[in-house]
């Protein structure tokens, strides 16, 4: 796998620029990703930015880069983000607003975007929709992973994340080398406090009342591929690559339903 496009502009919002270019492509790849929490869109829009060149955008690490600023930095919309997010709520529409709109041209790039963690909701779906027409950009596709309930529980009470790189990894099914230390770069590894079981309940209650319905949204938009989440990363990978490429093109209306693209 090629290295990860640079997402400082991603991350960091505001005037930050990418220290890297993007590399540039004809037909750059617009994705948006959807799942359940634990079911891996993470690791899955890692191993997609790194193949397809695209950038990852995570309102997730946004989010958990905030909660790395010192206290005195924060501003109270940010703290009250942190605290939703702690508790495994989703965090207020207008916050996750201003922080797409203060990163749009993110939208925009060169390399194109695997959108990861938004939107979560049908008001956010419509704010991507006004965002991406408002650009003269595109979705090409809209992934949609699926898993067992029982296996979600299994993968998120196991999961832990590198404090340093943000690698992720799994207790039984992919630890470290050395117990409590990332293979990369040797930090500890912690458990997200989001991951705790009082928050994944929330997180899997959350999903089901506001997210399920942004996978009807975009199936009645003939953009969605579903994609089953049982495997491992690599094969998980590999049948979403074999997915889009198999992936019917079609055309959206001005009333958003789909036709056939002419041959
Ligand atoms: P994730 O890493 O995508 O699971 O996101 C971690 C947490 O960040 C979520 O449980 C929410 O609290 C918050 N979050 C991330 N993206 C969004 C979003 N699009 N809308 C609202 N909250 C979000």
């Amino acid at each position: 796998m090629k290295a990860r496009p640079d997402r400082t502009a991603w991350i960091k919002g505001g005037c930050a620029h990418c220290d890297i270019a993007p590399a540039a492509r004809i037909q750059p790849f617009r994705i948006v990703l959807i799942g359940p929490p634990g079911v891996g869109k993470g690791t899955q829009a890692a191993l997609l930015s790194g193949s397809l060149d695209a950038c990852h955008l995570s309102t997730g690490d946004v989010f958990r880069a905030i909660n790395t600023l010192p206290p005195s930095e924060l501003t109270p919309t940010m703290s009250c983000a942190l605290r939703e997010m702690r508790a495994g709520k989703l965090v207020p529409y207008e916050t996750v607003l201003s922080l797409i709109s203060e990163r749009s041209a993110c939208l925009r790039c060169r390399g194109g975007f695997i959108l990861d963690g938004f939107p979560r909701t049908f008001a956010q779906a419509v704010m991507l929709d006004e965002m991406l027409s408002g650009q003269n950009v595109r979705l090409d596709a809209v992934i949609s992973y699926e898993l067992p309930l029982k296996q979600i529980v299994s993968r998120i009470s196991g999961r832990r994340t590198c404090s340093g790189c943000q690698a992720v990894y799994h207790m039984e099914s992919h630890p470290p080398k050395t117990p409590g230390l990332c293979d990369e770069c040797s930090l500890p590894l912690f458990q997200r406090s989001d991951d705790r079981p009082e928050s994944v309940r929330v997180r899997l209650e959350v999903y089901e009342q506001s997210t399920a319905p942004v996978v009807d949204y975009y199936r009645r938009k003939g953009l969605l591929i579903s994609v089953p989440a049982d495997g491992s990363p690599k094969e998980i990978f590999e049948m979403t690559l074999r997915a889009l490429e198999q992936r019917p093109k079609t055309v959206a209306s001005k009333n958003g339903e789909v036709a056939p693209r002419k041959p």
